[in-house]
């Protein structure tokens, strides 16, 4: 039987350390790294933050990322 991907699945969003210095980010509507001054960006799909600057698509639900 094969498995189903899970779609009800929410991802967690409150809490995201900071790739570049390890220091817990502000996430509100756009993500931001006060030490780094270094802002994310965000799936607009569920929400997601996206960590990885090169990434096309979420990491999380899977969908393309728009620019
Ligand atoms: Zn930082
Ligand atoms: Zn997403």
């Amino acid at each position: 039987m094969p498995a189903k991907p899970k779609k009800d699945e929410k991802p967690v969003i409150c809490r995201c350390v900071c790739p570049y210095c390890d220091v817990e980010i502000i996430v509100e509507d756009s993500p931001f790294c006060n030490v780094c001054k270094v802002s994310f960006g965000r799936c607009a799909s569920c929400g997601a933050v996206i960590m990885e600057e090169k990434a096309v698509k979420c990491p999380s639900c899977g969908k393309p990322l728009k620019k």
